[in-house]
């Protein structure tokens, strides 16, 4: 089995922090010139692991294993939140790199098919997974040309210009490459560090559906106008809303989580019973049964309440993405991997939150595998996560991607 250097590893992981470093974080939007500078060092370390790193005309960095044979897809996402953090995303890239090195140096293994692979703004600077949706087939050049930064407006095209990346030819999946796809990342949520869990084996990624519900009544004086003759669309959603909650709570999961997250009246004031109100809806599971519960739940209320009145209701969808069952042998793989390393320390879980991964699974097995976040912060630049756990995650990964190999090979 290869054998990770974990000082090598962390001193990777430290010096990648020093691009856009922030505070304790890192802000490293997509295509700054800290990123575009950071994709270049990634380039170097991939080919001092013996691989071939190609910078892509979407700013994939992909570093490719010369030779025959089946071949694992390692991977995550370079570019940061705004003031983020130092670890998401980044560790998975550094994980495949360090895996990479690892299966280089041991002559059992050295040759072994692992490639690397750092999607392009994952975290949505332009567009969210813009770089995995390129490789998989999902991304036109008429979308680069509609496609925008969402706070200051650049074009795709002119930031892709100025990276230096532009009328490169883009990377896109070969499927008789690869066994499959492997992620690694952070939780970025509490449950491994509350069930005192070293590693997270993905189940399946969310599903999220959003939605906008908007009811009609009919405005008019707050003062002139008889209670038993109004028809309040603010009071109409309010009733909707909590009936909404508690027959959820009845038809969730253990994970599943929904939210108001805006409420408005119209025309909101003080003295005018609302015309108008509308609430924005979104609702979250891993398992494709109970986000079927919830649409028929959301969808029977509709039609009760249009039926009793007063005020007419209809939904708008604004997202519906299924969730993302990760590959069975995979999950198989990574379960074996950390039984081995920590028995009884690690667990089954969904992921609440969306990963490359869920992209990358629509042309190639995916699997995912978590460390923990200490506090289970994420999206702020005081993430952080062990360094035991950071170095113990990648030996479970390195581990897990030579299990399927070496199954792959027969
Ligand atoms: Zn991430």
């Amino acid at each position: 089995m290869p054998r990770i250097d974990g000082s090598r590893l962390i001193a990777d992981l430290k010096r990648m922090a020093d691009f856009g470093r922030y505070k304790t974080g890192v802000h490293r939007p997509t295509f700054s010139p800290q990123d575009v500078e950071s994709r270049h060092w990634l380039a170097g370390r991939m080919l001092e692991a013996g691989l071939e790193p190609t910078i892509d005309g979407i700013g994939n960095v992909i570093g490719r294993r010369p030779g025959d044979g089946p071949r694992l897809l390692l991977g995550s996402h370079t570019d940061t939140q705004p003031q983020g953090g130092w670890l998401d995303g980044v560790m998975g890239v550094l994980y495949g790199v360090e895996v990479a090195r690892a299966f280089q140096e041991d002559p059992a293994t050295a040759g072994v098919g692992v490639e690397v692979a750092s999607w392009a703004d994952e975290e949505s600077h332009y567009m969210s997974f813009l770089g995995s949706k390129s490789f998989v087939g999902e991304l036109s050049e008429a979308d680069i040309d509609a496609t925008r930064n969402r706070d200051d407006g650049t074009p795709l095209r002119d930031a892709l210009e100025r990276a230096g990346f532009a009328g490169r030819p883009r990377i896109a999946v070969d499927e008789q490459r690869y066994v499959g796809y492997l992620e690694a990342h952070i939780e970025q949520g509490g449950y491994l560090e509350s069930e005192r869990r070293r590693i997270g084996v993905v189940t399946s990624i969310v599903g999220i559906h959003g939605y906008r519900i908007r009811f009609s009544g009919v405005q008019n004086h707050a003062g002139t106008t008889p209670m038993p003759i109004r028809r309040d669309a603010g009071v109409a959603l309010v009733r909707f809303c909590t009936t909404l909650y508690e027959r959820f709570a009845a038809v969730s999961g253990p994970r599943s989580v929904w939210t108001v997250g805006r409420i408005t009246l119209e025309p909101g004031a003080p003295a005018i019973i609302p015309g108008a109100a509308e609430m924005l809806l979104q609702f979250r599971d891993g398992e494709p049964a109970t986000m079927t519960r919830f649409e028929e739940t959301l969808y029977r209320l509709v039609e009760e309440t249009n039926a009793a009145g007063p005020c007419p209701v209809a939904v708008e969808v604004l997202s519906r993405t299924p969730p993302t069952i990760m590959d069975a042998r995979f999950q198989a793989a990574l379960a074996a991997s950390a039984e081995t390393h920590v028995p009884g320390l690690w667990m089954s879980m969904p992921s609440a939150a969306g990963h490359d991964a869920q992209i990358v699974a629509h042309r190639l097995p995916a699997g995912m595998m978590f460390v923990p976040s200490i506090g289970g912060v994420s999206h702020h630049y005081s993430e952080d996560t062990d360094e035991a756990d950071i170095i113990l995650g990648c030996q479970v990964f390195a581990d897990a991607c030579w299990r399927i190999l070496a199954a792959a090979r027969g």
